[in-house]
């Protein structure tokens, strides 16, 4: 069964004590299964307290982060790449610390627009770099997603279809392909399609509408989506994520170009994306036959 989750950003730009408290305490009093935090900055976290925090309230975690210009695995500057590759081990460690079970996200490039295509030896430089990650994450039993993002936000890996050859490529039984809707609307011929190229490599999924704010309220098809997921039998964790100008982390809304006001009630926002992840899947388990109905006698 899928666990549902959700972007700490929803609540907290920051990871102070407080804000730790404050997204956790009401993640779980909404009903989620797990928190997605944000990794930017690995070691202005307090890991034990997070963890200590996830055990008070009962819930799981997740972890996820971008590079950017000066840590960009995918340069063909090698002392960037070393920047860079020691930023992912220090977000592996933090991630072991807290107990987090998949660190995904843009953790092959920069998170960022890019003025020209990707080239082989900057490709190269990434491969090496996840390869190493990888086993590395092996070692505390965690699985790595390498998130498929549009073009405005990197020149490596903008469809389901690239992000499997890649894995492929470089061969790590723990890597995954990590999906979004939000990115998926803008690069996808068909959401479908997407999710079944990924087949048993799909390993983790962001539900996000498309201007990022209320699900249901932007353009996107989740119907289609929730279905195309059912369909590929994927059971791995989904997460919510939104972004608003009402909670700015100053490095990731700049970078994701979150300049609109699409929320204030953080509270609300999150109650209501649980319900329609919910009323979606169980809607698109119905429609697949993958539901089963047990009769009280
Ligand atoms: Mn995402």
């Amino acid at each position: 069964m899928n666990q549902l989750g959700i972007h700490a950003q929803v609540w907290v730009g920051d990871w102070q004590h407080a804000d730790c408290e404050r997204a956790l305490s009401a993640a779980a009093r909404i009903g989620y299964d797990f928190i997605e935090v944000p990794l930017l900055d690995p070691q202005r976290m307090d890991a034990a307290f997070t963890r200590a925090k996830l055990d008070e309230y009962g819930l799981g975690a997740t972890a996820s982060l971008g590079l950017t210009a000066e840590t960009d695995v995918s340069s063909e500057d090698m002392e960037t790449v070393k920047r860079g590759e020691a930023l992912l081990n220090q977000a592996l460690a933090a991630a072991h610390d807290i107990g987090v079970t998949h660190l995904c996200g843009v953790i092959y490039s920069a998170l960022q627009k890019y003025m020209r295509p990707a080239c082989e030896r900057g490709l190269e430089n990434a491969i090496g770099v996840i390869e190493r990650l990888a086993t590395r994450a092996e070692d505390c039993g965690i699985v790595l997603g390498l998130e498929t993002v549009n073009r405005y936000e990197t020149n490596v890996i903008n469809t389901a279809v690239d992000t499997r050859a890649l894995i492929e490529r470089i061969g790590a039984d723990n890597l995954f392909v990590h999906l979004d809707s939000y990115h998926m609307n803008i690069e996808e011929n068909s959401m479908a399609d997407a999710l079944a190229a990924c087949g048993s490599r799909l390993g983790y999924v962001h539900v996000g509408e498309s201007h990022r704010g209320y699900l249901g309220s932007g353009s996107i098809d989740f119907e289609n989506f929730f279905r195309g997921l059912v369909r590929c039998g994927y059971d791995g964790p989904i997460a919510f994520e939104s972004f608003s100008s009402a909670v700015v982390d100053p490095k990731l809304s700049s970078m994701l170009g979150v300049w609109r006001n699409l929320w204030d009630d953080s509270d609300d926002l999150a109650r209501h994306a649980l319900t329609h992840m919910r009323t979606q899947l169980e809607s698109a388990r119905a429609a697949c036959g993958a539901r089963t109905h047990t009769r009280s006698v």
